[in-house]
Formats: structure tokens, C-alpha cells, sequence
């Protein structure tokens, strides 16, 4: 019969706490004793075996009660601790997936009021007291603003506290972090833009000293009588125009770099013929092909590109000039241009020495220039062309050619041109 009772005790233990266990015990060991000890039907126990049975049964059902009772406790810890941690675990994630605070905040919010069914609003900064309980949101160092929490006229259980304090920890440490990356990439910014200034600085004073020197050098021989002569003329004006074509080229740059990094420049895009396009080019870079030998290769029939026609002869320019001045005097420069695809492609090639290996993929980087180049540039040349092309959506390439020298090319996209003004148009 003890066994029965025991089975009693045990689902009390599962269901009740301390107090029942305890009654429950007490109350079948009497049961046990009124109707199954005889004397039957009253407490007194005659046999002193049987008091002692019956204490026993008393101290082994209080003790199976409690410890059934512990053991459902400690599971439901457990389970609870999974629930809490699987929601942390949710909560982290949205802030990894979502990385802005406005996003990640909102989420939070919303599944803490799906788990709780009450009422979480997230506040950063200062604000005005709201009606509710309130978790601090806080780093190490700073505070951020408070996650305020309110379930009708019901406070939240302690287990809840404990959850939602978790909560506004992880916030926290996550607002904090993000808030130290932006502060590490303001500082690295800061840097490379103090860096950037330098070597423009640098370079621009470098390279404006070359043809500044000529100038002076001009001025002062000026002086002399003796230098009147058409020999002395000639060499002047060659003189001048060649140190006012550097100082243009370098002034040039130095504007179109400023105008296409703020982002202020807008495209005048209109239909273009490449071949005006690379007669242009030719006629402006005279003076730097000097003896250089071009020869320029255009299909007859080429479709017109859309373009800002001044930017596009800057930047042909610039690969123009550059073929000039990093190939020997007497060699050839090839100006082809060609549809490949859906673009055109219009590449400058050149017989020097190339471009080394480790370079290629630096050369259109700001300031770079191939290590062994010599002294009178500054680096700006090829970047400026790559901006230019990339405003363009086109792409600028290079590589170095089998038997020597490089080739520079262009790829623009070729779109739908308008149909030559001079047709007419059929239906
Ligand atoms: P800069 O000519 O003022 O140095 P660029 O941006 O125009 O600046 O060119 C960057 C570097 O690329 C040059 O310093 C040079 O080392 C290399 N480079 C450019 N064009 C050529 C070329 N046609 N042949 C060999 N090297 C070149």
C-alpha cells in the first residue's frame, strides 16, 4: 500500500512545491497508519515495528517529494535558460544581419513584444520619461538611451527582467562597437586625406618647379641684347609653349581631379564621332608627339558614341601624351579604335619599355607611378582617365605588349545612337 501512497507524494513533488510535498508525505503516512496499522482505524500504532515503518515511510516520501520537485525545477531553469539564451542568440544575429541601428533596433523591439506580449519601445539619446519599466542601454564607456518596457497594469517576472536586461546589455555593447568602427573609419579617412593633400602637394610643387625654371631662364636671358637672333626666337617660343603646355597639363589635372572627386561634375553627354574625337586629341598633343610616329587605325564605319566630348579628350590625351613621353623619340604610337562586342574600344599603344609587372594593377591608382619612372609627373594622368571612363560606365585597361611597349585602352558602352540626322526614317 506504501507504494501507492509513495506514487501520491511523487506527482504532488511534480506539480507542487515544498509545502504540498510535506502535507501530502504527512498526510498518507497517517492514512496509512489509520487504515492499514493495526489497530485499524485510529493513530495509535501497537507494534513499535510499524511505527518505525511508518516513520520510514514518512522520511522516504518527504524525500522522493522533494527531490522530484527539484528535479522539475531544475528542468524548468533549464528550458527557460535555452528559451533566454535562443532569444539572445536572435537578438545578436539581427544586429550582425542588419548592421544599422535603425533597423536592428526596430526588430529587437518588435520580438521582444512577440515573446512577452507587452510593450518595448528602444530610446536612444536623452528623452522624456516613459511609462513603463526601464533598462539602461549601455557600453563600457557611454550610455546610449534605455529600452523601456510596460505589459498593461502586469509587472514583467523577474525572469523577464533578467531577459530584457540582457537584452539592452547586448544593444549596448553592440551600439558601442559600431560606434568605434565609425570613429576607426572617420580616423582612417581623415588620414588618407591628410596623406592625399601632401602628395598633391608635393608633387604639384615637384612638377610646377620644371617649367617654372624654363620660364625664369627665358625671362632673364631676355635681358641680354645679344640674344636677339631668329635662332634665339625659335628656341624661345618652342621653350614657352612647351613649359606652358606642362604647367596647362598640370593646372588641368590638378582641376579635373578636384571636380571629379567632389562629385560636383556632371556629364555633358552627347553623341560623338570617335575619329573627331582622336583629331582633336591629335591636334592638341602636337607639340608632346614632336617626332613620334602616330599611326591611327578607325574602321570606316564606327557608331557614334555617347560622351562629355571634353572630358573623353582629356582623357585620350592623357594616354596620348603619357605614349610620348615613356617611348623613345622616333618610335611609333598606334591610336586603333574598334567595336568589340557592345562597346567600342579605343586603345593607345605605345613601343617603351612597358609597364612592369607588379604595377599593372596599381597604375591608375592616385599618384602612383611605376617605380624606375623618371622625375616630371605626378601620378595624376591615369587616374584622371579611369574616372573619367568609369563616369562614362566604360572600363580602362592595360597590359603590356608581346614585343615591348603598352597598350592603354578605352571600352565605352556603344547604346543605341540616334539615327543619322541626314536619313530619312522608314517605318
Ligand atoms: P605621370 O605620367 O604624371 O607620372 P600617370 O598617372 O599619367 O602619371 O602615369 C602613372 C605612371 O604610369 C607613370 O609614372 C609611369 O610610370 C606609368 N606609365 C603611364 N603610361 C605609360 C606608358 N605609356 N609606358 C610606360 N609607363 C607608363
Amino acid at each position: 500500500m506504501g507504494f501507492f501512497f509513495l506514487l501520491a507524494v511523487l506527482v504532488t513533488g511534480f506539480y507542487g512545491t515544498f509545502g504540498p510535498v510535506l502535507f501530502s508525505a504527512a498526510l498518507s503516512a497517517l492514512a496509512w497508519n489509520l487504515f492499514f496499522i493495526p489497530p485499524r482505524f485510529t493513530l495509535a500504532i501497537s507494534n513499535p515495528e510499524d511505527i518505525a515503518l511508518c516513520a520510514g515511510y514518512f522520511v522516504t516520501a518527504l524525500v522522493t517529494g522533494i527531490l522530484t520537485n527539484r528535479a522539475r525545477e531544475l528542468e524548468a531553469l533549464a528550458t527557460e535558460r535555452e528559451v533566454r539564451t535562443l532569444f539572445l542568440y536572435e537578438v545578436v544575429k539581427d544586429i550582425l544581419e542588419l548592421s544599422k541601428p535603425g533597423e536592428f533596433l526596430q526588430r529587437i523591439a518588435l520580438r521582444v513584444e512577440d515573446l512577452t506580449g507587452g510593450k518595448c519601445t528602444i530610446a536612444l539619446g536623452e528623452g522624456p520619461a516613459a511609462g513603463g519599466i526601464e533598462f539602461e542601454i549601455k557600453g563600457r564607456h557611454s550610455t546610449f538611451g534605455r529600452l523601456i518596457f510596460s505589459n498593461g497594469d502586469n509587472a514583467p517576472s523577474n525572469d523577464q527582467k533578467i531577459l530584457l536586461n540582457s537584452v539592452a546589455q547586448q544593444i549596448g555593447l553592440s551600439l558601442e562597437r559600431l560606434s568605434l568602427e565609425e570613429k576607426i573609419r572617420e580616423a582612417r579617412r581623415l588620414k588618407e586625406s591628410e596623406h592625399l593633400h601632401q602628395t598633391l602637394l608635393n608633387s604639384v610643387s615637384h612638377e610646377l618647379r620644371t617649367p617654372l625654371t624654363t620660364l625664369m631662364g627665358f625671362a632673364s636671358s631676355l635681358k641680354e641684347p645679344t640674344t636677339d637672333t631668329p635662332e634665339f626666337r625659335k628656341a624661345l617660343s618652342e621653350g614657352l609653349s612647351e613649359a606652358s603646355g606642362r604647367m596647362n597639363r598640370v593646372v588641368g589635372n590638378l582641376l579635373d581631379m578636384s571636380r571629379l572627386n567632389s562629385g560636383t561634375l556632371s556629364l555633358k553627354k552627347e553623341w560623338h564621332d570617335i575619329s573627331d574625337l582622336i583629331g582633336v586629341v591629335l591636334n592638341g598633343t602636337k607639340a608632346e608627339l614632336g617626332r613620334h610616329r602616330v599611326n591611327v587605325e578607325t574602321p570606316a564605319l564606327l557608331p557614334l558614341i555617347q560622351m562629355d566630348f571634353q572630358l573623353m579628350e582629356h582623357a585620350l590625351s592623357n594616354l596620348v601624351v603619357n605614349a610620348a613621353a615613356y617611348s623613345p623619340p622616333e618610335s611609333q604610337i598606334s591610336i586603333v579604335a574598334g567595336v568589340r562586342g557592345d562597346r567600342l574600344e579605343l586603345t593607345v599603344s605605345d613601343h617603351g619599355p612597358g609597364i612592369p609587372e607588379p604595377s599593372l594593377t596599381k597604375i591608375f591608382e592616385k599618384f602612383y607611378r611605376a617605380p624606375g619612372t623618371p622625375p616630371g609627373g605626378t601620378g595624376l594622368g591615369l587616374s584622371i582617365v579611369k574616372s573619367i571612363v568609369d563616369l562614362h560606365s566604360g572600363k580602362a585597361e592595360v597590359r603590356n605588349l608581346k614585343d615591348g611597349g603598352s597598350a592603354f585602352s578605352i571600352s565605352l558602352p556603344l547604346g543605341n545612337p540616334p539615327p543619322n540626322p541626314g536619313e530619312e526614317i522608314h517605318d
